[in-house]
């Protein structure tokens, strides 16, 4: 028998045979995402990072064309496909640049999301087929400058005024506030939290950009500013009261999450591996050397189990079983590996590793930010710890 030491090297995927447990419409969007953000973000989204600017619109309607936008929603032009499906089309997206994977994210999980659930049939037939298109952009208004992990302390109120609403407040860190067409807005009523869709076109409604990040450069965060923004009824989202229309998006949101993570993690483990085997150190490469291995494989094992844990629980969304605190196991376990793995593929590059020339610190900027949306780790351990002690640790 030949020593084995010579055989191809097997991608981190290879190894787990992830593709004996994909089905052929799941490998086709994989394959039809991957190769979309290997043509048009790979190679532009350092320049975007840099510049702190996204080319959000042409992107939005690039990724239009391939049904990309509120994919897992069924009608209104969306193309209906599974959870899992959509799982695997974020992972691409992130393997970009996680702002990228946010920009989809929030247009489909959060906005269209929102108005699929929650909308009237006029709000649906108006809004989502531009939106599954990339034509009109939207945003999801539920954090503020006081009230994040707590949104049910928000400020941001809504009062009638004989037929019409009047919102007053400012929503915070909003993704894709500034370039959105319509901003679905959470405000407390006398009757609770209710949804607004309000039109950005709106006398009183101001985005400002948030330009001082160091994290997801190549997306766009803003401050949201209402002031004496008048709506009509026809603007409520009618089918939802309380905070729990919120949540349930954002439930929706961090199910990509779980899946997209793992796509920073892949580039970055890919990136260091293919680096290590150039890379020379005392006349062998760096690939060779035992304290790289045990580097290599432990972060082979953990992008692995991530992603075996991501299409579990993305058969069990498919399958209508997948309960909240199983979608903050995902979230918790899989971006904290991935920020793990990209801090580690870090340390392997060097120097070469802080730059701009390789993903790795990007990735790792980025995962700070997924760290912290749509629920901080500290939340989904809460959520975990709640679920399995039936003590709620949320307020101390
Ligand atoms: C780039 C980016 C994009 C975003 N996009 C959006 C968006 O599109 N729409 C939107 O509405 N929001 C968005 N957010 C906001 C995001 O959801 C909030 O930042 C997040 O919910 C955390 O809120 P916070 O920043 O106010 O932190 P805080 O809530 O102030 O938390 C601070 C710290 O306290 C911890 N903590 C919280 N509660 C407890 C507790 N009970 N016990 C112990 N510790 C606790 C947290 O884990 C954290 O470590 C975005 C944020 C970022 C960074």
């Amino acid at each position: 028998m030949k020593p084995q030491q010579n055989s191809a090297p097997d991608s981190p995927d290879q190894l787990f045979d992830i593709d004996s447990l994909l089905n052929d419409e799941e490998k086709a969007v994989r394959a039809a995402v991957r190769q979309l953000v290997d043509e048009r973000v790979k190679p532009y989204v350092a320049d975007w990072y840099q510049t702190g600017h996204l080319p959000a619109r042409d992107l939005a309607k690039q990724f239009g064309e391939i049904g990309l936008l509120g994919m897992h929603l069924e009608g209104y032009g969306c193309a209906g496909m599974s959870a899992t499906a959509y799982g695997l089309a974020c992972l691409e997206l992130e393997a970009g640049d996680s702002g990228i994977r946010s920009l989809v994210s929030v247009q489909g999980s959060l906005a269209m999301h929102a108005i699929h659930a929650y909308g009237s049939e006029d709000q649906r037939t108006e809004w989502l087929p531009k939106m599954a298109t990339g034509e009109a952009i939207g945003c999801f208004g539920l954090t503020e400058p006081d009230h994040g992990s707590d949104p049910a302390g928000m400020r941001t109120l809504a009062k009638r005024e004989g037929d019409d609403w009047v919102l007053n407040g400012t929503k915070m860190w909003i993704t894709n506030g500034s370039v959105a067409d319509v901003a679905v807005v959470w405000a407390r009523t006398d009757d609770g939290v209710r949804g607004f869709l309000v039109p950005t076109s709106t006398f009183g409604f101001t985005a400002n950009e948030i330009t001082t990040k160091m994290s997801l450069r190549a997306s766009v965060t803003s401050e949201l500013v209402l002031s004496g923004v008048r709506l009509p009824e026809s603007a409520v989202l009618p089918n939802v009261r309380g905070l729990g229309g919120p949540l349930s998006c954002l439930n929706e949101a961090r199910f990509g999450i779980l899946f997209g993570a793992l796509g920073a993690a892949r580039d970055c483990l890919t990136t260091t591996i293919a680096y290590t085997q150039d890379r020379r150190i005392f006349d062998k490469p760096l690939a060779a050397y035992q304290a790289t291995q045990l580097k290599l494989a432990d972060m082979t094992v953990a992008l692995g189990n991530g992603m075996l844990l991501a299409l579990h629980l993305g058969r069990l969304k498919d399958a209508h079983q997948l309960r909240p605190e199983q979608v903050s196991l995902g979230k918790l376990n899989n971006v904290r590996e991935s920020i793990a793995i990209a801090r580690q593929c870090r340390t392997l590059l060097g120097a070469n590793g802080i730059t701009l020339e390789y993903p790795i610190m990007r990735h790792a900027n980025n995962l700070e930010s997924v760290l912290t949306y749509e629920g901080t780790s500290e939340v989904h351990q809460m959520i975990i710890g709640q679920a399995v002690t039936g003590h709620s640790a949320f307020r101390g």
